[in-house]
Parts: C-alpha cells; sequence; structure tokens
C-alpha cells in the first residue's frame, strides 16, 4: 500500500526545474520560457502536475502555471503593482485597505506559482513580519477598534507552521474587537494533506470564527482527497469558501464555469468570488473581454443556483471595497 505523504514532504516533492516540468508534460517542452521563469519562478506540487494531460499544450491546469514567452511583452495597462499595494502597507507585512479589515502576508512563497498571481512581483523580502514584525502588527490591530477581522494572505500563509498558526489566532482572540480570523490559501487544493488535526485546533481552539478561502479556476483541480479535506474543516465548523479568476484559456467557457460551481460545492465549498484579472505585468495573455465576461456570467446565471453563483468582482485601486461588475 502506498504510504500517505505529510504535507512537508509533499511541499518538498514540489517541482520546480524546467526539466523537470518537460519531461513530466512533454507537450510544454516547446513553450517552456526561461525568460519568464526567472521574472517568476515555476513551481507546483505533484498531485497538480498529476491532473495535467502530458500531450495536450493547451490542458488549462497547465496554462495556469506555464512560465511561457508571452509574459515578455510589454503592455502598458499591465503594471507591476496593480492594486497599488504599497499605498495601504502601515508596516512589513501588513495591508490595511479596507475598513473593518486588515491583512497580513505572513509567508513569502506557495506550493504553486500562478502566472495570473497579483502579486508575482510582490517585494516579499520587505513584506516578512518575523517575531518582532508580528509584535508590531498585533499593536497596530490593538490600536484600530474599527478593524474586526484578520486576513492572511499570499504568499499562501497555509506554509506557516501550526504552532505559529496557533500562537497568531491565540493573540488575536485576546483583542476584543476581532471576530474573525480569514485564510486565503491554494494549499487545501493543491496539497490537501495540510488539513491536519493541529491545523484544525489551531483554527477552533479560540472564539474566533474561522474562515477559508481556496483558489480553484477549474473544475478538474478538485479530486476526493481535496473533498475529504474539505469536509473535515467543514465538520469543524471552519467555513470553506471559493475565489476564481477569469482566465483566458482555462475558464473562459460557460460549461467550465458552471461545472466549476458544481465540483465546488460537491467538495464542500462554496463559490464566493470570481475575480476579473488583475492586471499585473506578464499576465495579459489571461485577459478576457468584458463583454465576453458578462456573458458567461449571465449563463452562470441561468444555470445555476443562485448560492453556486459567485460574485463576479473587479478590484480598483483607491475604492473602498471590491467593485461588483
Ligand atoms: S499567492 Fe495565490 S495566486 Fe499567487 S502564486 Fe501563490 S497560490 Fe498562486
Amino acid at each position: 500500500m502506498k504510504q500517505k505523504l505529510s504535507w512537508q514532504q509533499a511541499l518538498q516533492q514540489c517541482v520546480t526545474s524546467l526539466d523537470a516540468l518537460a519531461s513530466l508534460i512533454p507537450a510544454a517542452a516547446e513553450l517552456i520560457s526561461s525568460a519568464a521563469h526567472s521574472s517568476f519562478a515555476f513551481k507546483a506540487s505533484r498531485r497538480y502536475l498529476a491532473k495535467i494531460d502530458p500531450h495536450d499544450a493547451r490542458d488549462p491546469l497547465l496554462l495556469q502555471i506555464l512560465p511561457q514567452a508571452i509574459e515578455m511583452q510589454q503592455n502598458s495597462a499591465f503594471r507591476l503593482d496593480p492594486l497599488e499595494e504599497h499605498r495601504y502597507n502601515p508596516l512589513p507585512g501588513l495591508m490595511h485597505k479596507y475598513a473593518s479589515r486588515v491583512l497580513i502576508t505572513l509567508v513569502g512563497s506557495c506550493a504553486i506559482n500562478c502566472r495570473y498571481c497579483f502579486r508575482r512581483h510582490f517585494a516579499y523580502e520587505d513584506n516578512r513580519p518575523g517575531t518582532q514584525g508580528l509584535e508590531a502588527i498585533y499593536d497596530y490591530i490593538r490600536a484600530h477598534a474599527e478593524v474586526n477581522e484578520v486576513i492572511l494572505s499570499g504568499g499562501d500563509p497555509l506554509l506557516a507552521n501550526d504552532p505559529l498558526l496557533h500562537t497568531l489566532t491565540h493573540t488575536l482572540s485576546e483583542i476584543p474587537h476581532i471576530k474573525r480570523v480569514r485564510i486565503h490559501t491554494r494549499l487545501i487544493t493543491t496539497i490537501p494533506e495540510r488539513v491536519t488535526p493541529e491545523l484544525i485546533t489551531a483554527l477552533t481552539h479560540t472564539r474566533l470564527k474561522s474562515i477559508l478561502v481556496t483558489h480553484c479556476n477549474h473544475p478538474r483541480e478538485l479530486d476526493d482527497d481535496i473533498a475529504a479535506a474539505c469536509n473535515t474543516l467543514v465538520q469543524n465548523n471552519i467555513t470553506v469558501l471559493n475565489q476564481s479568476v477569469f482566465l483566458a484559456g482555462v475558464n473562459d467557457n460557460a460549461e467550465t464555469l458552471v461545472a466549476l460551481s458544481e465540483a465546488l460545492f460537491a467538495c464542500h465549498i462554496l463559490p464566493y468570488y470570481l475575480h476579473t484579472l488583475d492586471a499585473v505585468t506578464g499576465s495579459a495573455h489571461f485577459d478576457l473581454p468584458l463583454e465576453k465576461q458578462r456573458a458567461l456570467y449571465t449563463v452562470m446565471q441561468e444555470q445555476l443556483p443562485g448560492f453556486l453563483v459567485p460574485k463576479w468582482v473587479k478590484e480598483v485601486p483607491g475604492e473602498k471595497h471590491k467593485t461588483r461588475m
């Protein structure tokens, strides 16, 4: 019987070399660009790679992780910091953009590097809080009574170890105005082994409500192990939501988007947001015309019950909330 990997072992086995990618997915070999890889390194978990058709260069899962030459074409509408996050960065590792929520960039890496990621050029080296930095962040949150929710975001916060997450949720729970902790992660859908008893304890041992937001763009990313991991989360009263991005070549047809919502629900996950692509340098080839997005969203509304239709949103720098489309 095949022995189950720990999440740390699965993480160690993530593929990071272009040669390994080409040998696992021969169809990718001719498209791989080392220049794009130098700009934003290729990385993916073995589980994610195993779902790609090795002979299909247009596989929607492959396109999400494949460094291609097209990323290097200049497009003035696409920028290094499309959401202007540097304007909302009062402390290293802390973002305070929306009134009632703050966001901590706890970790600077992920188990999968998504080519369209709006933080692909983010200065993580200036935004790793460390122990001292976290103390400063807690002081900031204590001093801002309008904040009731703390978001842990990417890199992937679930790459932090369980004792750190345990301490963090404990410390936040002692701040009276904090009600919730929300974790944005792509680890559950790429390394579901991450759902350990220790993680469940770290997320449930306090009075805080925990919300976990997965990131999945295509129904083929999901599998039975992911469903089981999400079931464990839900059984422990952790709300599990998903956010997706409209991506050309990946989910730019109604059939895929409807199937994605259905597959998420089958995995105990509720669709939350469907984002218009953030215009980050290197991702223009994923851009989908607005009218096409509107047409796809209309079909989703027609074919899905309301609770399976994610909110279609766009992030506009300077706005006090996400913009509904
Ligand atoms: S932060 Fe999220 S979207 Fe960005 S590379 Fe990591 S997993 Fe992908």
